[in-house]
């Protein structure tokens, strides 16, 4: 029986597809493709640098679509990554949100980011750093 595609080619099934489903979609693509298999980490790191690239790009020229893509290429990158190195992205993400969940800090009206501990700082004295 044939999948129903959407104007993209893309299966109807996958319309609704949560992060979960996609991280692995793609996981599985890496691995019919052979990526996994025969990339190597340092060639995803390249990739990766490569896909920041075309991101920091697409901030600095405000393109959303750039951004959109690019955003996407990393986070695909990041998923081969992931795989050739045999940890779960789930896992990754899990570990840096307990890492970060019960920080306090805040970021200030200048962009950027105080750390609770730094809150009372030694230098509050001091005229703010121009960024
Ligand atoms: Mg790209």
């Amino acid at each position: 029986m044939p999948i129903d595609l959407d104007s993209y080619g893309v299966p109807l099934s996958m319309q609704h597809a949560t992060l979960n489903d996609l991280v692995g979609a793609i996981r599985v693509w890496g691995v019919d493709r052979g990526i996994v298999a025969n990339s190597s980490s340092m060639a995803q790191l390249a990739k990766l640098i490569e896909e920041v690239g075309e991101l920091a790009s697409g901030v600095a020229k405000r393109k959303p679509d750039v951004i959109r893509d690019s955003i996407g290429d990393v986070m695909v990158v990041l998923v081969m990554l992931a795989s050739i190195e045999g940890v779960s992205v789930r896992d990754c993400l899990f570990a840096a949100w307990t890492e970060i969940r019960d920080r306090k800090g805040r970021m200030n009206d200048e962009g950027v980011f105080v750390k609770e501990a730094d809150e009372a700082s030694q230098f509050d004295h001091l005229p703010a750093p121009k960024l």
